[in-house]
């Protein structure tokens, strides 16, 4: 679904992807950790083309990462992303946020963009949100809408990059559980998240970086129970 070939990536001199590798079945769930300015949400830009790469290649669905325009568009409705801050627009209300993608890109009719905006909102447990405007939620439903708005698109990825790590605690949860959810349904994710309860019972695979490199690819057991490198034994030390 999604392959990462020998891509490098620099900001200025700063070499902050080297040498990824990287091939993400369809229906795998991924989790992605490391320290601070490791080149996670880099390699998450770099996956919808937020950023572009130095060398290598990327493809998703089999198709490599277009310059621009149509085919552009197209990847990013392919590709789904969620990140810290919310992003929602802001003077749009809650249906507006998830029906404005569908109407533009996949041009559908209002009718039946409000449809199936609402069969989402509902899923992720907002549908009583939907005519009020961002500011007006709380964290955690801002961010389900953002979810929900990524769905909206249809995508056959979805590209998180700690989505709950703004949240206020109590929050947290209600955000994995609708990630728990699309992981159950077999959604293809790269899931940038420290939150480790989630890794371990959704995640087929931990990544984790150091440095813009991959030094650990194994599945969550071994990485949490017996991680191989001193780095991410370190970073285990910290954050556990
Ligand atoms: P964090 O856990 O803090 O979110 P990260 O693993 O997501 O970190 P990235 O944001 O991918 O790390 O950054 C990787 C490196 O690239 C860092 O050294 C960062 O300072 C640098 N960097 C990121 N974006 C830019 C940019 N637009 N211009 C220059 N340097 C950048
Ligand atoms: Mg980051």
């Amino acid at each position: 679904m999604i392959r990462v070939s020998a891509v490098d990536k620099y900001f200025g001199s700063l070499h902050v992807l080297k040498d990824i590798n990287l091939e993400i079945p369809r229906g795998q769930v991924v989790v992605v950790l490391g320290p601070s300015g490791s080149g996670k949400s880099t390699l998450c830009r770099v996956l919808n083309r937020l950023e572009t790469i130095d060398s290598g290649a990327v493809a998703v669905d089999g198709v490599p990462l277009p310059e621009e325009g149509r085919a552009l568009a197209e990847l990013r409705a392919d590709v789904g992303m969620v990140f810290q801050q919310f992003n929602l627009f802001a003077h749009k209300s809650i249906i507006d946020n998830v029906t404005l993608g569908p109407i533009k890109v996949r041009k559908l009719g209002k009718d039946e963009a409000r449809e199936e905006g609402m069969r989402l909102l509902r899923r992720v447990g907002i549908a009583d949100q939907a005519e009020k405007y961002p500011a007006q939620l709380s964290g955690g439903q801002q961010q389900r809408a953002a979810i929900a708005r990524a769905l909206a698109m249809r995508p056959k990825v979805m590209l998180f990059d700690e989505p709950t790590s703004a949240l206020d605690p109590e929050m947290v949860n209600e955000v994995l559980e609708v990630m728990a959810g699309l992981a159950e349904e077999g959604m293809t994710m790269l899931v940038v998240s420290h939150e480790m309860g989630f890794a371990r019972r959704a995640a087929h695979r931990v990544l984790f970086m150091a440095d813009g490199e991959v030094v650990e690819d194994t599945s969550p057991e071994t990485f949490f129970d017996s991680p191989e490198s001193e780095r991410a034994k370190d970073f285990l030390g910290k954050i556990l």
